[in-house]
């Protein structure tokens, strides 16, 4: 049966995000139009199937058509698909609240919802400026981030971000942050480990706070990965100093775990492998299994405290139309469900094993620089000058039934939680043979 020609009509009536819409029109950029999915695997109109070995942008945990997530959403939507969050609330709201605060060991007792990373960000930002506001210290109202910091697109998290693509064009409409150095663990020295590389860092962060936590808000970071500014990987001692360091300075913690939460650094939280809570926990991605777009920033009671008065503007006076939307929340409990049911983690910790393995033949690749690997994210920089190493590789992987996008030079592995061998061996041969065709 013939179909219409989806690719053609999106170029002229859609405007693609994160993309120079002229290297579709010039073919240097394949369109591909998706007609289904089912685990790991997108099938294009005409059968072509491709494994998404970056879960759709991070997002996805369980697979494409997830029978469990699917029927949660299909039965919540019969009830109520949506209502206003101000002055009424529902079930899925309520209970998603509830484990959310369970899972972070009952300090981060406060969820308040959006729909995107960036807004959960926003909020973030703006709770932590307005905090210190109720307590008389309205002067604290900058924040500090770390180098090649990523959390998002809006104006607020680009003044809060270092990706100079993304951000340069709009520099003078930001505010910008202070930025310290980042605890990249590629940065050790002959005989440093990555935790030497952290108290480096940790000791920067502290010259920053002693002169400056006086106008300091906020401390945001990217927990134990950050993501969009090249999966750079550090040590977990980092953010056991920088909480310390922190409470010390009187500055809020924001960890921005929109890509490393839900399992992706091994543990359910990144932050855990500090053995620390934050201030303000932003979630996202992972948090409906990347089924619709749900936010949440998780705060203290003594935040939260702050807020509660009898004078209405001491209040978070913050809204976004589709605030904690059912459907939303359902498939959220239905993801956490699974993790809870499944055994999840462990069973990553066993997958990440042999695929750390079958990617050898990659990390040893003579153009290959520091291979690294943290739970489910694996990633490693190539050598290249070639300025179009990054669309090659793309197309090079595609061809080969493999969807991967290569941030700069930096190729990573970021694949949904339910590849089995066959999958996981043939994404890692697949991957090293696009790398030899891109080079050559
Ligand atoms: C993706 C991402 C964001 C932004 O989320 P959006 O939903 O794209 O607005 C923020 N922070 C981090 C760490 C991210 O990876």
């Amino acid at each position: 049966m013939p179909h219409p020609d989806w690719t053609h009509r999106s170029r002229t009536a859609l405007w693609h995000p994160c993309t120079q819409m002229k290297q579709h029109d010039a073919g240097d950029l394949p369109l591909i139009a998706i007609a289904c999915g089912q685990g790991p695997w997108l099938y294009d109109f005409a059968g072509r199937r491709y494994l998404d070995a970056i879960s759709s942008w991070w997002v996805n945990l369980f697979g494409h058509a997830n029978p469990r997530i699917n029927a949660a959403i299909k039965e919540q939507l019969d009830r109520l698909e949506h209502v206003i969050l101000a002055g009424f609330t529902h079930a899925p709201v309520v209970e998603l609240s509830e484990r959310l605060a369970v899972l972070t060991g009952g300090t981060l007792g406060h969820c308040f919802y959006a729909s995107d990373g960036s807004s959960a960000v926003e909020i973030a930002l703006k709770m932590s400026f307005h905090t210190w506001r109720n307590q008389g210290q309205p002067e604290k109202n900058r924040f500090l981030c770390l180098a090649g910091s990523y959390h998002g697109e809006t104006l607020g998290t680009l003044s809060v971000g270092d990706v100079a693509l993304y951000k340069d064009a709009y520099a003078p409409l930001l505010r910008q942050a202070e930025t310290v150095p980042s605890p990249d663990a590629r940065q050790a020295q002959p005989g440093e480990s990555a935790a030497d590389v952290a108290r480096r860092a940790a000791m920067a962060l502290e010259n920053h706070l002693a002169e400056h936590h006086d106008s300091i808000a906020a401390l945001i970071v990217e927990p134990l990965v950050q993501g969009a500014g090249g999966m750079i990987m550090y040590d977990p001692e980092y953010l056991r100093l920088a909480r310390m360091i922190c409470d010390r300075y009187q500055v809020h913690l924001i960890c921005d775990e929109i890509m490393v939460g839900f399992g992706r650094t091994g543990t359910l939280f990144a932050h855990e492998q500090a053995g620390i809570r934050p201030d303000f926990l932003c979630l996202s991605k992972g948090l409906t299994g990347g089924y619709l777009p749900l936010s949440v920033v998780l705060t203290t009671d003594p935040i939260y405290a702050t807020f509660y008065d009898d004078a209405v503007i001491r209040g978070f006076l913050h809204s976004h139309s589709y605030t904690g939307n059912p459907l939303a929340c359902r498939a959220a409990l239905a993801t956490l469900a699974i993790f809870a049911e499944d055994a999840v983690l462990e069973r990553n910790r066993r997958f990440a094993e042999r695929f750390t393995a079958l990617l050898q033949p990659l990390a040893n690749h003579p153009q290959a620089r520091h291979f690294r690997h943290t739970g489910m994210i694996w990633a490693v920089d190539i050598a290249t000058a070639d300025p179009d190493f990054r669309l090659r590789f793309y197309r090079e992987a595609l061809t080969r039934d493999v969807l991967l996008r290569p941030l700069g030079t930096t190729i990573y592995f970021m694949p949904p939680y339910v590849l089995n061998d066959d999958e996981a061996a043939l994404l890692a041969e697949r991957a090293v043979a696009a790398l030899q065709a891109a080079l050559a």
